[in-house]
């Protein structure tokens, strides 16, 4: 087998052994409404889940029995559990009823955990924030104060600020001029450099969703390339903000987005 076939054959696998545990969890419920593991020689769910479930825990058992009981008015949602996994449906099970539960099924099958916990969050009005806190090691905190001192800088947030507009501005100059902020383009349409450079200067590389502060991930058409053949309605997005876009969010789906569904799941079969 060389690299690639050993890879392919790994991630496939993976994909199986992911999609057999998704099965196996949504089965307990009526395994335990039905009382089966008593004719099988176990006092509890939990005997029985481990005994036959290959280890399941007694934690994961739990999560997928309260799940059960928490969407017993949206049995479409439990459903899902079998494809898409326990913990993803977990995350927005707080936000289902019978008006949701259509929507929330859609968003579990297209999004990814990340997005959807995002989703999650914006639906229960919580404010999205991104805090990144990095701790230094001795060699990194040395040059900081170094630095801090070069600069005669007074705290270290202006500090760190200071160096990373530097850094930008020196270690991707090309951005200046190709302009899209290295900006991966493979679900885009060729989109021509002038227009590249003009959102990248126009927003500096940041996401065009309302509030959000991550860098943008790709370029995307508001209103699909095939429908206007222009690139004027071109927006830079985050990778979730992307999902977001293609998922219905905030406005109605487009063939556009079922053409987008189609290509993400592709791309996650082919790794
Ligand atoms: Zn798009
Ligand atoms: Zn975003």
């Amino acid at each position: 087998m060389d690299k690639s076939e050993l890879h392919k054959k790994f991630v496939k696998l993976g994909q199986e052994k992911s999609h057999i545990s998704h099965q196996l969890l949504a089965l307990l419920p009526e395994i335990f409404e039905k009382s089966v593991f008593l004719d099988y020689g176990c006092g509890s769910i939990y005997e029985y889940a481990a005994r036959f479930g290959d280890g399941l825990s007694a934690g994961v058992v739990d999560k997928v029995l309260k799940l059960k009981e928490n969407l017993s008015e949206c049995p479409s949602l439990f459903e899902t559990v079998a494809t898409q996994g326990v913990h993803k449906v977990a995350i927005i099970a707080s936000l289902a009823n019978s008006k949701t539960e259509k929507e929330l099924v859609e968003v579990v099958k297209n999004m990814s955990k990340d997005a959807v916990q995002e989703y999650s969050k914006v639906k229960r009005g919580k404010k999205v924030r991104i805090m990144t806190k990095i701790e230094m090691d001795e060699e990194m905190e040395f040059l900081f104060l170094k630095l801090k001192k070069k600069l005669k800088t007074v705290s270290n947030k202006e500090t760190m600020k200071r160096l990373l507009q530097a850094m930008d501005r020196q270690l991707f100059p090309e951005e200046k001029v190709s302009g899209d902020g290295g900006v991966v383009k493979k679900i885009t349409r060729y989109i021509p450099k002038a227009k590249k450079r003009e959102l990248y200067q126009e927003t500096l590389g940041r996401c065009a969703y309302d509030g959000c502060n991550r860098p943008i991930d790709t370029l995307h058409h508001t209103d699909g390339y095939s429908k206007t053949k222009n690139h004027n309605n071109v927006v830079g997005l985050c990778e979730i903000h992307h999902q977001f876009a293609h998922n219905g969010i905030d406005r109605p789906l487009v063939k556009m987005d079922l053409l987008y569904r189609r290509y993400r799941q592709r791309a996650l079969v082919a790794g």
